[in-house]
This record gives structure tokens, sequence and C-alpha cells, in this order.
């Protein structure tokens, strides 16, 4: 149940029927306009609108209602309507993950064990795992997510090993409330010539999202593609997802010997990249390639602290950023990140861009944040509806505070935002104009039962695996 403060809502009966708004279970659609719904003008904050016809607004209001943003200006005159101060916030987007294998966030500080790194270490737990920890992993993976003001993610479910998995991993991702796209995978153990379950990847797309997305969740289908399984095998995927009209994620060039295979350019002259596909890491990819990829369309998501971890190399940003791809920062997953730290994955973006160019101002740090947000949300292809406070888009919002220990003084709010803040920061989050964080609480997620359910089932896994 969620607890609203008084002053987000209207008064009497409508402030019953907003409160039952907020604590729908699946967010199915936008509450009906009218009577009974919820408004509130966000007031006072520092606006970081990520929209270039508004811009920034050093105290501006932002009005929502019905789940939607309605207007974005310096002063927003509106009678009766409940106002919230934001004026020690800053009051921007949510962030949108773009690589996310929330399952396996159970394994968080597991990057290796006595059985070696990360490959050896996850392949037993992988084939331990169950529908419910997978399940349990996207709640902890949700929960965590809106901690750090992330109200967009790209589940990349790359351990589903039946229908069952599938199932979990969709309906936790859609109670979550989460903005997202779940990205059908296949089980870890999948051999590099078998096919992922293709019929089922169908079934599912029949029965939940025949209307295109189920709640705020989209489907798409994550592949091992052309570094990771054979060339009849991923051919094939592709095939299968493009006639199904469902976009397609893979991990390309990710570390040196996987660039060196040269799969970019076979995709690119193929026809096999495309604003459907997104490369994720690219590390080490070529500016031939970068060029490829920023002629197709295809976006690239990054995910720097995990590129790093698990022994990737330094992925090539400021080549990225001057080939003009369209790019989206990632939390990738807990085990070798061990945090969905969306503010830390801009510091290091932004860092590792400037130390390999030797240049501060290889990559400005509102680029990183367009990144994190807008940029995201275009490769993701919703950008109609979220990534920017722009009126008519859903209202996916969030205030970090500036007058915290950690950020103030502010010096410029864009070097705060990408350096200074962290998840604590994050006072205040709507996604789809439902609060989940209020005064840096959570107001839908019980922390302590999630946190013990997710310490059992991980204890339980280990021991199963030999870990
Ligand atoms: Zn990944």
């Amino acid at each position: 149940m969620t607890l609203l403060r008084r002053d987000f809502l209207l008064s009497g009966a409508a402030a019953l029927a907003a409160t039952a708004l907020s604590a729908r279970p699946g967010l199915a659609q936008p509450a009906p306009s009218g009577a009974g719904s919820s408004e509130v003008i966000l007031s006072g904050g520092y606006v970081v609108s990520m929209d270039p016809s508004i811009g920034d607004l050093a105290r501006g209001d932002v009005h929502v209602r019905d789940g939607a943003i309605v207007a974005v200006a310096a002063a927003i005159e509106a009678p009766g309507v409940a106002r919230r101060d934001m004026s020690g916030c800053v009051v921007m987007p949510g962030f949108v993950d773009t690589h996310w294998h929330m399952w396996n966030s159970l394994a968080r500080g597991l990057p290796q064990s006595r059985l070696g790194p990360f490959g050896k270490t996850m392949a037993p737990l992988a084939r331990a795992w169950t529908p419910e920890a997978s399940a349990l992993g996207v709640r902890l993976a949700a929960a965590e997510a809106i901690h750090a003001g992330i109200t967009t993610v790209h589940n990349w479910a790359h351990n589903v090993k039946g229908p069952d998995f599938a199932e979990a991993e969709r309906e936790a991702l859609v109670a979550s409330g989460l903005r997202g796209r779940f990205a059908y995978g296949y089980p870890q153990a999948l051999g590099e010539e078998e096919v992922m379950d293709l019929s089922d990847l169908e079934r599912m797309r029949d029965r939940h999202f025949a209307g295109g997305s189920a709640g705020l969740v989209s489907l798409g289908i994550c592949a091992r593609g052309p570094d990771r399984s054979a060339s009849p095998v991923w051919r094939r995927e592709w095939e299968a997802a493009r006639s199904l009209g469902l976009p397609i994620t893979a991990h390309v060039a990710s570390d040196r010997a996987a660039a060196a295979m040269g799969n970019i350019a076979v995709m690119h002259r193929d026809a096999l990249l495309g604003p459907d596909v997104q490369l994720v890491h690219a590390t080490h990819a070529t500016k031939d390639d970068l060029r490829r990829v920023a002629e197709s369309g295809s976006p690239i998501s990054i995910s720097p602290w995990t590129e790093l971890e698990v022994g990737y190399g330094l992925p090539v940003i400021a080549d990225m950023a001057d080939a003009g791809v369209e790019m989206g920062l990632s939390v990738d997953n807990m085990v070798l990140a061990g945090h969905a730290d969306m503010f830390g994955v801009m510091r290091i973006t932004a860092d590792l861009a400037s130390g390999m160019r030797e240049d501060q101002g290889a990559l400005s740090d509102r680029r990183v944040l367009e990144w994190a947000t807008l940029g995201g949300a275009r490769g993701l292809g919703i950008a109609q509806t979220t990534g920017s406070l722009t009126p008519g888009k859903r209202a996916d919002v969030i205030a970090v505070r500036r007058d915290a220990i950690n950020t103030a003084p502010v010096g410029t709010v864009d070097f705060m935002l990408t350096h200074a803040a962290q998840p604590t920061n994050v006072d205040f989050v709507l996604v789809d104009g439902v609060v989940h964080k209020e005064n840096g609480r959570h107001t839908r997620v019980d922390q302590e039962a999630l946190i013990a359910q997710a310490q059992e089932t991980i204890a339980r896994l280990r021991q199963e695996a030999g870990i």
C-alpha cells in the first residue's frame, strides 16, 4: 500500500481515488481523466527538462495530471491544484537504463569465486536458478532502480530456461511499475549451434503483448548474436524477431577477441543493423565499425563499470560520441558492478572519455546526462513517451537533492548530477505519474522483506551450485 503525503493530493473524494491510483498493481493504463485523478505541480525546483525547446529553468514548475506531463514553465498558475515544494531539488526526467540482467541481481558481489572468474562462477548458479529466483532478482533490481532514480529498464533476460522463467520475469517486471522492455532470452547453457525458443517468444507476444505492450512494458528479444552463436543460428533469430516486429539486442565486440571477429561489418553489410538492433558494449569497436553503426541507426549501450570489472577493457566512449552513435548507459548487472547507481555510471563515462583522450573537454557532462535520459529513451524507441520533461510525455520524473552535504554548493547542475550526486540524494520518484519514492523512501516496496528473501534465496542457490 502506498502512503502519499496529503499535499500531493487533491482534497476529499479525489484524494481517495488518487491513493487508489498510486497503489494499482500493474499500472495497466493511465488513470481516466476527470474527477478522481491525481494532479500535482512539482513546484520551484531547478528544472533540467532535457527538452531543447524548454531547456533548464533555474526555478520552475512541472504540472502532472493523470500520469502525464501537462506543462513545464517558470511559474504555473493552476488554482486548486496541489503543489509539492521542490525548491531544494533538481527536477528532471527519470534515468533510462538500457541493458540490465535483472534476474541475476541476487548474485550481487559474486563476480568470481573459488570456481573461477565470472563465467565459471555464474554457470553453476545459472543451472541452479529457478523461476522464483528470477522473479525475485527482477524485484530486487527494480527496487534498486527506484532507489537510484531509474524509471525505465531494459531487462536483458539471458537465463530463460523455459516458459515459466519468461513468465516469472515478465510478471515481476510489469508488477514493479517501472517502464521498460522485457528482452526475452535463452538459457545460459544453450549451445552455440542451438536456436533459442522462438515459438515460446511468439506465444508470449501473442498472449501478453498483442497490443504492443503490457502495462508499461514492451517486448523484445536478447540474442547471443554473431559473437556468441553460430551464423545460421543468430541469422535465424534475427529473422524471427523482425518477422514478429520485435526489437533485438546482443553483446557485440565486448572484448578484443570478439571485436577481431569483425561482426559489426558483417551485420552492416547484410542489413542486420538498424534502430531495432541495439548493440551492447562494443567496447573495442573500431572507428570504421562506429561509422557503420551510426549510419545504420543501431544504438549502443555501454556499461563502463562492468566492462572494467570483468576485464573487457576501456570502452572507446569518445570515439562513439564523435561518430554520432545513439548512445545509452547501463548498469548491466549487480554481480559485476555491485550497484545500480546511474550517477556513478555517468561519472565513469565522462571521466573515462576525458582520461583516455587526455582531454578534459572530450565529452561534456550534459551529453552524458542526455545519454542517461533522452538518449537511452531514443535507443529503446520510446522517446515519444519518456526521456525528457516534455508536455504530452508520461510523467517519469525524479527529484534529486541539491542541498545535501555531498551536493551543495552546486557549481553547475550538470557537474552536480554527473559527479556529486548519489542514489541516496534521489528524494522523489514518479513513474507514469505514480509515486515510487518520497522523501527519500520507497513507497511501494517492503525493503526489509525483500532483502531477507533475496539473502535466503541466494544462500540456497550458492549451496546448490557449490560456491
Ligand atoms: Zn550484458
